[in-house]
């Protein structure tokens, strides 16, 4: 087969399809489908997939690929597939749907360079020659950052000069020097008597080789010989040793020693979760498994178990879990249950490192791999099992291009595959709760704790009433005597601020002004650490001003409880306690999050400050007391899901305290004690919150009775942006059913991000079989305003994040 239909890498809506191209006669046995390749396109060389191989195109003049980029398809036939369901489920471009399948190291830069044609560099005018004088070719900004842009430009249209995009690899695989002896030992023992008694070194390495045959990294060698690199070099020139470089995994938990860790024998409640997921692997039958269970209750042993069958059976699984629980002790007990069979991805690796994991797994070397949402795309080719733990964490949905859902992509992953797929959570998001009431999926329960403890006793503190009484602290007395009583039994705390939704403003005292970012409408965030105001959107960021600079004032200060301030207090109230803190400051250097959970689980202090990351996957039996500072921030948030986060969040913090022997205790202080979702979060009640959410759900339309797409416009001017929401707005509600809902045009929760207006309009519906057409011809008719990028539309079919 000569011609290859190929998805170029120019993301349009006029080449969102695939193009024919001749396969060079060299490469005929080489180029498959799910390689990529370098084509031309139009006037320039763009990356693409191959798709398919044909014999014949119904196009007569067909342009050759220049060269493959990969010698084996880095995507199969079923990711391909894939790509497809991806390109209509997230309505996205095809070229976007299979680059996000990609680790980060594949997606390949241009570097695009002026390359003088063979042999014209004598025809060149004399100002631009010397330009060429040593390379044949000169990079893109030397010539358009040069006063000679035109000359160039002429060159180029008298094909003199030729433009060319070099795909760059960043793949940089990492490798060794080693030393191989290219002599028998018979030859290496002529050699070493032929040498003068003052060539000891020489002797020596001879001698090494004598008694190893193997290859040696070079650094090893020195050090059991003790010869130096030069020594080294001469054997090289003599021609006894040869130098390679080896291509090494970098393998970021190769200084680690797992112990192998045995099946525990299961509970009543386990064995019967575990029984008809095993049954569905031996059947190789799809379904999904909802397995509730709070925190603590063994749901890690079920899957460990689940998985274990499934390698059994000579299958591969893969493990999700939300990157901010992916911690060091989660990936050890995967690594001690399967040791070298395991490849871990998260984004907390290099490029390299993931490149690597990756590539442990298209080759097959290993059989799990536990990772964040986008080890979904996996390339195994035997899947046995899909599991996703924390179900309801808002991370596994992608909030950029291609919008996709883990849970969703999980799913159709393993339809193909015929293998089930296991969500799990201690607080299901209430679509998949119902979703399991109505047996779409089958609900496993596991209604104990492993310890049999009971869970946490939790005191909810009114901080009006505190405030009320004359405290004025961040602190209630509640809350102030149990971090003291701790501390004199040397027991542990975790203090939780909840951040989202709030955090250190800047205001003055005297007129009350709050200072805003100039590019969107949201105040700065100051950070104490550099004394600077920051924007979290646009990245703006400026010193604090000494003054008010309304009124001119010097009581301005910043507001509101981040960790340092916390941190400040505790230094004011419990000068003794030894607090590590944990927040997006402290963690944001590689490792650092792991140093200081670990300086926490050995004892190095008493409290463990910070935000929401600490809420998961924390365990460590000296625990026994968990505080929530301020429980309601998210409350009211304008998102229809505020209760929902705000329960489930309360409630996995909760399981932090007494996981171990010793009893836990949790203080959740708030300025609205009687919401339910804190009430029934403090009572652990899952089902009756459930219950209650589901109503207020069904009377005001949102899921899951109704699916919502929220279709956001943004634009420099605000009118535009207006009227084009107003636009839309129009074109649907005369083509939707009437019992759809569409709310808007309203201005975003957030107005305007980066100079950009933000408007949207939210739709909700029940059944909509149209809809994605409909939304497919908005986007085209506006495709020339967008790809312009002075108008951006996005659709977010099942938004987690209302702003
Ligand atoms: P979850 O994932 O639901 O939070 P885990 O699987 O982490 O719960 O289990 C909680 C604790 O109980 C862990 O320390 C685990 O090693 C232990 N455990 C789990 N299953 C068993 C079992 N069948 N027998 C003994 N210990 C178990
Ligand atoms: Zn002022
Ligand atoms: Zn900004």
């Amino acid at each position: 087969m000569d011609i290859a239909s190929v998805i170029v890498d120019v993301p349009a809506k006029q080449t969102d399809r695939e193009f024919d191209y001749r396969i060079p006669e060299k490469w005929k046995q080489v180029i498959m489908p799910g390689m990529r390749v370098i084509v031309p396109f139009g006037p320039r060389m763009v990356q693409g997939f191959v798709i398919r191989l044909k014999d014949e195109s119904e196009f007569s003049k067909l342009r050759y690929i220049k060269e493959p980029m990969d010698l084996e398809p880095i995507l199969n036939d079923e990711l391909l597939q894939l790509g497809n369901w991806l390109t209509k489920e997230a309505m996205c471009f095809k070229i976007s749907a299979l680059q996000a399948m990609l680790p980060a190291a594949m997606k390949a830069k241009y570097e695009k360079v002026i390359h003088v044609i063979e042999d014209r560099k004598d025809r060149l005018p004399p100002i631009i020659q010397p330009f060429f004088a040593r390379n044949a070719s000169l990079s893109w900004k030397e010539v358009i950052d040069g006063e000679h842009a035109s000359l160039f430009q002429k060159e180029l249209q008298n094909r003199n000069l030729e433009l060319v995009y070099n795909v760059k690899n960043r793949l940089n695989k990492k490798t060794v020097r080693v030393i191989q002896s290219l002599l028998s030992i018979d030859e290496l023992k002529a050699m070493a008597s032929g040498l003068s008694a003052q060539a000891k070194k020489q002797q020596e390495l001879l001698q090494y080789f004598m008694e190893h045959q193997e290859l040696i990294p070079l650094k090893e060698l020195l050090e059991v010989t003790h010869a130096s690199s030069s020594t080294v070099k001469s054997l090289v020139s003599k021609g006894a040793l040869a130098e390679l470089d080896q291509e090494i995994y970098r393998d970021p938990y190769e200084n680690r020693v797992f112990e192998p860790s045995n099946p525990f024998t299961l509970t009543d409640e386990q064995a019967a979760a575990l029984k008809p997921i095993q049954e569905k692997i031996h059947l190789d039958e799809h379904d999904v498994f909802l397995l509730y269970g709070v925190t603590g209750s063994g749901k890690t042993e079920v899957y460990l178990q689940a998985i274990a069958s499934v390698i059994e059976k000579g299958e591969e699984a893969i493990m999700l879990v939300p990157e901010i629980s992916l911690t060091p002790q989660t990936v050890k007990r995967f690594k001690e249950r399967f040791g070298e069979q395991v490849a871990v991805m998260h984004s907390g690796l290099s490029v390299g490192e993931k490149y690597d994991e990756w590539r442990k797994i298209h080759r097959k070397e290993v059989k799990v791999v536990v990772g964040a949402r986008s080890a979904v795309f996996a390339p195994f080719e035997n899947l046995g099992l899909i599991i996703i733990d924390e179900e309801h964490e808002s991370s596994y949905k992608q909030e950029e291009t291609p919008r996709y859902h883990a849970r969703d992509v999980a799913i159709e992953r393993a339809k193909s595959y015929r293998c089930p797929v296991i969500l799990g959570s201690a607080t299901p998001t209430l679509e998949s709760f119902a979703r399991a009431k109505k047996n779409v999926y089958k609900l496993l329960t596991l209604s104990r704790r492993m310890n049999e403890k009971a869970l946490p006793a939790v005191d909810i503190v009114d901080m009006r009433e505190e405030l009320r009484t004359g405290n004025r602290s961040m602190f209630s007395e509640l809350l102030f005597s149990k971090l003291k009583d701790r501390l004199e039994r040397g027991q542990q705390t975790v203090l939780m601020l909840n951040k989202r939704g709030h955090s250190s403003f800047v205001m003055c005292r005297s007129c009350g002004l709050v200072i805003n970012c100039p590019n969107c409408d949201i105040s700065l965030t100051y950070h104490r650490f550099n004394d600077i105001m920051k924007c979290h959107y646009c990245g703006f960021e400026e010193g604090m001003p000494p003054v008010c600079p309304e009124c001119e004032s010097e009581h301005i200060r910043f507001f509101g409880t981040g960790t340092q301030k916390v941190e400040e207090e505790l230094a004011k109230i419990l000068p003794e306690a030894r607090v590590i803190r944990m927040d997006v400051d402290t963690t944001s250097k590689k490792g650092s999050h792991e140093r200081l959970l670990n300086a926490f689980g050995e004892g190095k202090a008493d409290i463990l400050l910070g935000t929401q990351m600490i809420a998961k996957g924390l365990d460590f039996p000296n625990i026994t007391l968990v505080g929530v500072l301020s429980a309601d921030t998210m409350l009211h948030l304008p998102d229809f899901r505020s209760s929902e986060k705000t329960f489930q969040l309360l409630t996995q913090v909760s399981g932090r305290a007494g996981r171990h022997q010793l009893p836990g205790e949790v203080v959740i202080q708030t300025y609205t004690p009687e919401h339910y979702s804190i009430e029934l979060s403090a009572l652990q009640d899952y089902e009756a919150f459930y219950e209650r959410e589901m109503d207020l759900r069904r009377k005001s339309h949102y899921p899951p009775y109704f699916y919502v797409v929220l279709i956001t416009v943004s634009h420099e001017d605000l009118m535009k942006a207006v009227s084009v929401t107003e636009k839309i707005t129009h074109y649907l509600g005369s083509r939707l059913n009437r019992d759809s809902i569409i709310l808007g045009p309203v201005a975003s929760p957030i107005s305007r991000i980066n100079n950009r207006y933000r408007y949207q309009c939210l739709i909700k519906y029940k059944r909509e079989p149209d809809l994605n057409r409909h939304l497919r011809t908005l986007l085209e008719h506006y495709q020339k305003e967008t790809a312009q990028n002075h108008l951006q539309i996005t659709i977010d079919l099942n938004p987690q994040i209302m702003m």
